[in-house]
C-alpha cells in the first residue's frame, strides 16, 4: 500500500517530534513513524507497576536543562504543557557524618556550606563558577552552531569554517587555553587544580561522568561536565536544571501537541524496517509490515548503526562513512532505578521525613572521586559496581501529579555495570545491584529501604531492546572527544545531512546531542527545509493558516 508525504520522520522521540513540528510548521505534509506504542523515546513518563498505576516515573531521562528558548518559543511549548520547576541544590550526605549542599545560584550559601569542609575551597568556589560561566559563554552558542566540515576544501565548507573563526575572533590566549584544558583533561585532574577537599571534588565530579563509559580520571570527562553545566531552561539561568511537571514524557507530549497543531501526523506501533533509496536519493521508507511510505525528505532520529547500517545499507553509503559508523562507540553501563517511596529519606546528617530543601535537588551517592572511580573500575573489570554511584532526584518534591499525596517518586541514575550488559538481560544481577545501591543510600538515611513501595530497574539490555538505545548508551553515542562537534556522527556529515540525498539525520548522535535538547531535530528539519524548498511550498492548510 503506497502513501505519499513531503516528509517522513523515523522515530517519535523528542528529536523526531521537534523535527516534525518544524517541518509541519514550514508547510510540509509530515508523518512521524514511531515503533513503540507511545511517543517520547528516552523522554518518557510511564507507570511501570501494573498493581500500582497511580505511580508514574520518568523512566529514563529525568531532568531538563538544554532545551533552548528558541525551540520553546517557536513551538509555543508552554501553551502545550511545558512547565519546569527549577531544581533545588546538590546534596550529598556522608557516612562519616555531615553533608554538603551546593547551590547553583547562591554564592553566599555555597560559601557557608563548602566552608564546613574547606575554607580554601569555599573561597575558590566563586572563581570556579565564574570560570565555568566564562567557558559556557564560549561553548553555549556552539551548541546551536552547525559544525563545519573541517578539512573540506569545498568553498561552502571553507566559508562556514571562516564564519566560525570570525565569530570567535575575540577569544584570547587564556580562553583558548581554558577551552583546551576543558576538552582534554580528566575531571579529576581539573578539580585537583582548583580544590582540595574530597567532599567538594566528589560533588563536582558527578557531571563529568554522567552517561559516560569513563571514570573521573579519564581524559575528556572535564568536557562532559561542561556539557551538563551549560544549561538554560528558558528562564535565563545558566546551568539551572529543572523538573518537567508530569515527568519527561510531558516534554515529549508538549512537542507532540505542537507538531500535531501544525498538521503533523503521528503513527504509533509503526516500526520502520528500511529507508528506500533510488538512484542515490532517499525516496521514502518501508515499514516492518511491508507498507511503503514515499516522501521527498526522510529524517531519521534513530541510533546511527540502526539508521545507516541497518536501514539504509552499506551498498548505498560511502565505505569510509560505513566504517566510521561501525566504529561509533555506544557504551555506558547505566542502570536506571525508579522507586515509589512511602516517605522521604530521613538523612542522619539532616534528619526529618518532612519535605526539606535537600530533598528538592540532586540527592547523590558520589561521596568522593575515588568512590566514583572504584565503581567504574569494577565495571571495566567485567563486574557490576559493588558500591554504585548515583545521581538521584525526587521530582515529587514539586510535582504532585506523579504519585498519591504523601508518597514520592525517586529516580536513581546509576553507574556502572559492564559495557556488554546490553547483550543479555542480567535480570538477577541487576536486582542484586539495585539492592546494593539501595543499601548505600540506607547507610545515610536509615528509613530508606523500608520506605520503598515499588521498584523498577532498567538496565542496558532493556534500553537497547525496548527503547532502541544501542549499547545502552543514553545519548545514542558516547560524548567522548572523538565523537563531538564535527565528528558527530561522522566527519564530513556533522551538518545533519547524510551521504544519501534527501536523508537527514537528527538524533542525539549529532552535534548538541545528547540530552533532551531538541537541537538535533531542529537542525535536521532546518537543513531539509533549506535544501528542499518544494516541500515548504506544498504546505499544509493549517500551517499556512497560522503563518
Ligand atoms: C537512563 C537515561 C537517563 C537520561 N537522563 C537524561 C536527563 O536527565 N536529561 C537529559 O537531558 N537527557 C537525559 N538522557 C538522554 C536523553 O534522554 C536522550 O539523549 C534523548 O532523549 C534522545 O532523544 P532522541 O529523540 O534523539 O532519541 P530517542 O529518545 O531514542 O528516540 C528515538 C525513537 O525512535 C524509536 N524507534 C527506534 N527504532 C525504531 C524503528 N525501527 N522505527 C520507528 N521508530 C523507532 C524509539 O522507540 C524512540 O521513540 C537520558 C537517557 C537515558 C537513557
Amino acid at each position: 500500500m503506497g502513501q505519499t508525504y513531503d516528509a517522513v520522520v523515523v522515530g517519535g522521540g523528542h528529536n523526531g517530534l521537534v523535527a516534525a513540528a518544524y517541518l509541519a510548521k514550514s508547510g510540509a505534509r509530515t508523518v512521524v513513524l514511531e515503533g513503540r506504542h507511545k511517543i517520547g523515546g528516552a523522554a518518557t513518563t510511564e507507570s511501570p507497576w501494573p498493581d500500582a498505576p497511580e505511580f508514574a516515573v520518568t523512566r529514563l531521562s529525568y531532568v531538563m536543562s538544554l532545551l533552548p528558548p528558541t525551540i520553546i518559543n517557536d513551538l509555543e511549548l508552554a501553551r502545550h504543557g511545558y512547565k519546569i520547576y527549577p531544581m533545588g541544590p546538590y546534596y550529598q550526605a556522608f557516612s562519616e557524618g555531615g553533608s554538603i549542599t551546593l547551590y547553583a545560584d547562591d554564592a553566599k550559601r555555597n560559601h557557608e556550606s563548602v566552608s564546613k569542609w574547606s575554607k580554601k575551597d569555599a573561597d575558590a568556589m566563586p572563581k570556579w563558577d565564574a570560570w565555568l560561566a566564562g567557558l559556557a559563554e564560549v561553548l553555549g552558542p556552539l551548541l546551536l552552531t552547525v559544525p563545519p566540515a573541517i578539512g573540506s576544501h569545498k568553498p561552502k565548507d571553507l566559508a562556514s569554517l571562516l564564519r566560525l573563526a570570525w565569530r570567535h575572533r575575540g577569544l584570547d590566549v587564556r580562553t583558548i587555553a581554558d577551552v583546551t584544558r576543558l576538552m582534554t583533561m580528566s575531571i579529576a585532574d581539573l578539580l585537583d587544580d582548583w580544590f582540595e577537599s574530597p567532599q567538594v571534588k566528589g560533588a563536582l565530579a558527578v557531571n563529568g561522568v554522567i552517561g559516560t563509559w569513563a571514570g573521573p580520571y579519564e581524559p575528556g570527562t572535564a568536557y562532559v561536565m561542561a556539557h551538563h553545566s551549560i544549561g538554560d531552561v528558558g528562564d535565563g539561568h545558566l546551568g539551572n536544571w529543572g523538573f518537567q511537571e508530569g515527568g519527561m514524557g510531558a516534554v515529549s507530549s508538549a512537542i507532540e501537541s505542537a507538531a500535531r497543531e501544525h498538521g503533523a501526523e503521528i503513527r504509533l506501533n509503526a516500526p520502520v524496517a528500511r529507508v528506500m533509496v533510488d538512484g542515490g536519493k532517499a525516496v521514502g521508507v518501508v515499514l516492518a509490515n511491508g507498507d511503503e511510505i514515499r516522501a521527498k525528505v526522510v529524517v531519521s532520529t534513530l541510533h546511527p548503526k540502526t539508521a545507516f547500517l541497518e536501514q539504509v545499507g552499506r551498498e548505498h553509503l560511502p565505505a569510509e562513512f560505513s566504517t566510521d559508523i561501525e566504529r561509533w562507540k555506544s557504551r555506558s553501563g547505566v542502570v536506571k532505578i525508579n522507586l515509589a517511596l512511602a516517605e522521604l529519606p530521613d538523612f542522619t546528617a539532616d534528619p526529618g521525613t518532612e519535605l526539606q530543601e535537600h530533598h528538592t535537588g540532586s540527592v547523590e551517592m558520589a561521596p568522593t572521586m575515588e568512590y566514583i572511580e572504584r565503581a567504574f573500575l569494577d565495571a571495566r573489570d567485567g563486574k557490576p559496581a559493588v558500591r554504585p554511584f548515583s545521581d538521584g532526584v525526587i521530582p515529587t518534591a514539586f510535582d504532585k501529579t506523579l504519585s498519591p499525596e504523601g508518597t514520592h517518586i525517586m529516580s536513581l541514575f546509576t553507574q556502572w555495570v559492564p559495557a556488554d550488559w546490553n547483550s543479555e538481560p542480567h535480570t538477577e544481577e541487576l536486582e542484586a545491584y539495585a539492592d546494593r545501591m539501595i543499601d548505600c543510600y540506607n547507610e545515610l538515611a536509615p528509613n530508606f529501604k523500608s520506605s520503598i513501595l515499588h521498584r523498577d530497574i532498567v538496565g542496558p539490555y532493556q534500553m537497547e531492546h525496548e527503547y532502541g538505545l544501542i549499547g545502552g548508551n543514553i545519548f545514542h553515542g558516547e560524548l567522548s572527544l572523538e565523537q563531538l562537534f564535527h565528528m558527530r556522527p561522522a566527519p564530513g556529515f556533522a551538518d545533519y545531512r547524510t551521504p544519501v540525498d534527501g536523508l537527514y539525520y537528527g538524533s542525539s548522535a549529532t552535534h548538541a546531542g545528547g540530552g533532551v535538547c531538541g537541537i538535533p531535530g531542529w537542525q535536521a528539519a532546518r537543513a531539509a527545509i533549506a535544501d528542499r524548498k518544494e516541500i515548504v511550498r506544498g504546505g499544509s492548510r493549517r500551517a499556512r493558516g497560522r503563518s
